[in-house]
């Protein structure tokens, strides 16, 4: 999926625009979910054609100053990760020198470059507008983030630079993206796997600049490998940006099937390595969680038991995945952990049939009825899976509206629990009969 970055320096207006165009979609997946995190990344889409939208300026936070600094690299960041920037000004403030030297990399950059006059909302800052000409970055497209006004022709023009959709793959080996902070192991891990090259089978030029798949044949297991750009690059970013590593694996996550996210065991499973598993989540991957550098935590009885509880308390309410304590260092447990990416891309792709479900879930249902509204009782009269890449259900009663979110959970655990989708993300729809 094409990823589009919005830069601009703070107050212009990127936080409106980004949130104006992922709340449709936010809408979608939070009805589901019920978690909104990484509010600075979403997806939309316009005119059929789904992308991402990741405002990067939303990830510095301080003084003019601190932005200052940081706008080279953040710039950089945004020409490097996405197939189309946006540069935000705002008509109200005119040209500031910030925004000259945005446009003075952004001039010399091949990727399309939208330039975007926001708070064009009325007629007098239409005029105004025509200064900003003199950034040399050719024509503008003048919004208001507030009103929604010239939105729609922005759009228009930038789906009509987004590259072509990407050709299904043909083969359905899993696809596992190997992801997480800087130093937690990925290369280590990623070397082991590969170890010597008679394990490589081809290499497959990824369907877009950043990502190559390397198919392995590895452990008796096929898979394709999803490497990060970012895994080879020299580091021209240093490696402590927060929103760098994220951006990093919003590329690898869309595009695989299974995210390996690597974590440091000395380090534990912090804010960022939570961005990154929420990352997931929301794309409706399936993750397995590697505990790495295992030998360098002292042990006692229960270390890995409280570990893992720990874990678990941070990732609800999806709870349901699988970790693996590994030592990339010693070779320990990397067969487990491919072997469990396995299990769960098995999970993620696994159908089950519409009679199974029914004569599983009807009398769970009739056993617990979604509790009564209003006076209003809903009957669930049939359940279907969805014909999609993840498992997403359908079920079918007569008051879709007075289903809430508790029991849309109780029917996924119930799911959990009777087909087993451990590391998948499962989705619950109530619809109309
Ligand atoms: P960011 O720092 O670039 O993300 O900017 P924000 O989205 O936080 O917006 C900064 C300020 O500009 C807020 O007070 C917004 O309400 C305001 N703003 C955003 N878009 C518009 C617009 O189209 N017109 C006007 N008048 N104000 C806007
Ligand atoms: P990346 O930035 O995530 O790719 O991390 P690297 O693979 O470059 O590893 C960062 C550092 O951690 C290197 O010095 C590795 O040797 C070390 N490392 C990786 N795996 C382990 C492990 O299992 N145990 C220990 N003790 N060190 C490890």
């Amino acid at each position: 999926m094409s990823i589009v970055a919005i830069v601009g320096r703070p107050n212009v207006g990127k936080s409106t625009f980004f949130n104006r165009l992922i709340q449709r979609r936010e809408a979608i997946t939070d009805a589901v979910s019920g978690v909104t995190r990484d509010r600075h990344y979403g997806k939309t889409d316009w005119n059929g054609r789904e992308f991402s939208v990741i405002d990067t300026g939303g990830y510095v936070i301080g003084s003019d100053d601190v932005f200052e600094a940081e706008i080279d690299k953040q710039v950089e960041l945004a020409i490097d990760e996405a197939d189309a920037v946006i540069f935000m000004v705002d008509a109200e403030d005119g040209i500031t020198s910030m925004d000259e030297d945005v446009a003075k990399i952004l001039r010399k950059v091949t990727k399309p470059i939208f330039l975007v006059v926001n708070k064009v909302d009325n007629v007098q800052r239409i005029q105004d507008a025509y200064e900003f000409y003199n950034l040399g970055l050719g024509d503008y497209f003048n919004i208001s983030s507030i009103n929604g006004s010239g939105t729609g022709e922005l759009l228009d023009a930038i789906v009509e630079k987004l590259p072509e959709k990407e050709e299904i793959e043909e083969e359905e080996l899993p696809r596992f993206a190997v992801v997480g902070r800087p130093n937690a192991g990925k290369s280590s891990f990623i070397n082991a796997l590969i170890g010597e090259d008679r394990y490589i089978v081809t290499d497959i030029a990824g369907t877009t600049r950043d990502s190559i798949d390397t198919k392995y044949n590895r452990f008796g297991f096929e898979f394709n490998l999803v490497d990060t750009a970012g895994i080879r690059r020299k580091k021209k970013v240093k490696e402590d940006l927060e929103f760098y590593s994220v951006m990093r694996s919003v590329r690898a996550i869309e595009h695989c099937d299974v995210c390996l996210l690597v974590l440091d065991a000395t380090r534990g499973f912090d804010g960022q390595v939570q961005n990154i598993f929420w990352l997931a989540e929301r794309n409706r991957k399936g993750i397995v969680i590697l505990v790495n550098k295992w030998d360098l935590v002292e042990k006692e009885t229960n270390t890995m038991r409280d570990f893992e509880a720990q874990i678990r308390r941070e990732m609800e309410p999806f709870t349901d995945v699988p970790i693996v304590f590994m030592s990339v260092l010693n070779k320990q447990r990397i067969y487990k952990a491919i072997e469990t990416a396995v299990e769960v891309y098995k999970n993620r792709s696994k159908k089950i049939k519409t009679s199974k479900l029914n004569e599983v879930m009807l009398p769970i249902i009739e056993n617990r009825p979604p509790p009564s509204t209003k006076g209003k009782y809903v009957k669930i009269k049939f359940v279907t899976q969805l014909p999609t890449p993840q498992p997403q259900f359908a079920f079918f009663c007569n008051l879709p509206q007075y289903v809430r979110e508790p029991y849309k959970r109780y029917l996924e655990n119930q799911l959990r629990e009777h087909f087993d989708f451990t590391g998948v993300p499962v989705s619950v729809y109530m619809r109309k009969k």
